[in-house]
């Protein structure tokens, strides 16, 4: 096993245990089939282990795992404070106390403000007194590193990583994500400050393996190299120096295996001009069914109406690519929920972005079309209630809070296209993992 260091010298591997994609059995985690790929990931050098609040049952696995073989104190656990979920100080300590016993420790090694997509969501913690609250457990001792896992735009991703003194962060980041949520730019902004950078979706939630077209496939196959597209995809991360941990969600032992061997074997800055160019041709195989050739160069940007051009893009290449629910889950998630959203109706068709567009792209003409089918009615409905719920000033109470909380769930009910995405996705929010 590789390793590379956190801010504080410490030695992490370079592949990271994602804990969220553990096998069910029936409706909870095979304690005892997970606690063998975990021991196996162990044995290999594993030492970072990425769980987190909302993972069904994934703090509590990992915990009794841990304790049951005696090796809490030779890992390191990651895990995040639901933030979506806290809206006063007693939050913190509730959630955070909780997590300590799920997992059965006295401190996490790494904890993370979990899913940010928006500078506001960090400023309403800070109403709160996040920043005392960490100082107080940091100098407990009960957090050892704070860091944030994102998932907005990169504008935002730098003025929250510029407005705290960090740890580390995690972003989601592929070789197919350059340009999208935090992108390359963010993570050599991170590494540039000295923040680690974890990385969670490697494989695009397993779509960089599942999702190949047949193309891509033989492109592979056709290499002088033996390496699976999953090695493919670990391997341009790896090569990368910036990059700190990678992610993967494994549940399986062959993926065990071959993932710790592949962390093993590659070394940042080896990947060669031939090895790149074959990857150039995967990714242009991959976006054949693109809609728009958008590169993400964002020379179109700023928009003055705040549309997020290239964003909107690569979504609505997504529903192509990957599947609708996938490209309208991304709109609703950078787009949709930022707090000044920018979507592609704000646009007044000024015309100012295509003059600076090398690839001469109608953009006003392809933002209509991309907003009409990322945003169908029930997506509308559902991001607006989403919205609602998390930029609502102060709080309701009582029968009126009642009554609001089973209006919305009626609502998100009917919207069931997001509500699907999202609560898939909140089962494995962030992902963080594969
Ligand atoms: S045409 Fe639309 S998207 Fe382009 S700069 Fe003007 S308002 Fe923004
Ligand atoms: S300038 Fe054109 S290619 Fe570049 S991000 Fe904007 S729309 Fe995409």
């Amino acid at each position: 096993m590789e390793y590379r260091k956190d801010k504080h010298g410490n030695k992490l591997s370079m592949l990271g245990y994602g804990c969220m994609r553990f096998t069910k059995k029936g409706n909870a985690i095979d304690i005892d089939k997970a606690e063998q790929e975990i021991m196996a990931a162990y044995e290999a050098g594993v030492n970072y282990y990425d769980t987190a609040y909302i993972y069904p049952g994934s703090e509590a696995a990992l915990g009794e795992i841990l304790e049951r073989n005696g090796i809490r104190d030779k890992v390191n656990i990651a895990t995040k404070l639901p933030q979506y979920l806290i809206r006063n100080s007693k939050g913190l300590d509730k959630f955070f106390e909780e997590e300590l016993s799920r997992l059965r420790t006295d401190h996490v090694d790494y904890y993370l403000m979990h899913h940010l997509t928006d500078v506001e969501m960090w400023e309403k913690l800070k109403a709160v007194g996040i920043e005392d609250w960490i100082r107080e457990k940091k100098a407990s001792g009960q957090i050892r590193n704070i860091g944030f896992s994102y998932h907005g735009n990169s504008d935002n991703f730098v003025t929250i990583l510029n407005d705290y003194d960090w740890d580390f962060c995690q972003v989601q980041y592929n070789y197919l994500d350059e340009v999208t949520q935090a992108g390359v730019s963010g993570v050599k902004a991170a590494a540039e400050k000295g923040i680690p950078v974890v990385i969670m979706e490697p494989l695009r939630g397993g779509k960089l393996v599942n999702m190949l077209p047949e193309k891509a496939k033989k492109i592979f196959e056709e290499s002088d190299h033996d390496w699976t597209p999953a090695q493919w995809a670990f391997r341009w991360l790896y090569n990368q120096p910036e990059v700190t941990v990678v992610l993967s969600g494994m549940n399986s032992l062959e993926m065990v295996e071959e993932n710790c061997r592949t962390a093993s074997e590659m070394q940042a800055g080896t990947l060669t001009d031939k090895d790149f160019e074959l990857l150039d041709k995967v990714k242009e195989a991959i976006r054949e069914n693109e809609k728009v050739g958008c590169t993400g160069c964002r020379y179109c940007m700023p928009c003055p109406k705040g549309v997020d051009i290239p964003g909107t893009f690569a979504c609505y290449n997504t529903m192509y690519t990957e599947g609708k629910n996938s490209g309208r889950f991304q709109y609703a998630q950078t787009v949709g929920l930022t707090k000044e959203p920018a979507f592609a109706s704000q646009c007044i068709e000024c015309g100012k972005c295509e003059q600076h567009c090398p690839q001469s792209i109608p953009i006003r003409e392809k933002l209509k079309e991309a907003d009409k089918a990322l945003r169908p009615f029930p997506y509308k409905v559902g991001i607006n209630a989403a919205r609602w719920y998390m930029y609502r000033k102060g709080g309701l109470s009582g029968k009126k809070k009642s009554a609001l909380i089973i209006i919305i769930t009626v609502i998100l009910a009917i919207a069931s296209g997001i509500v699907f995405s999202l609560v898939k996705r909140n089962s494995r929010l962030d992902t963080d993992c594969q």
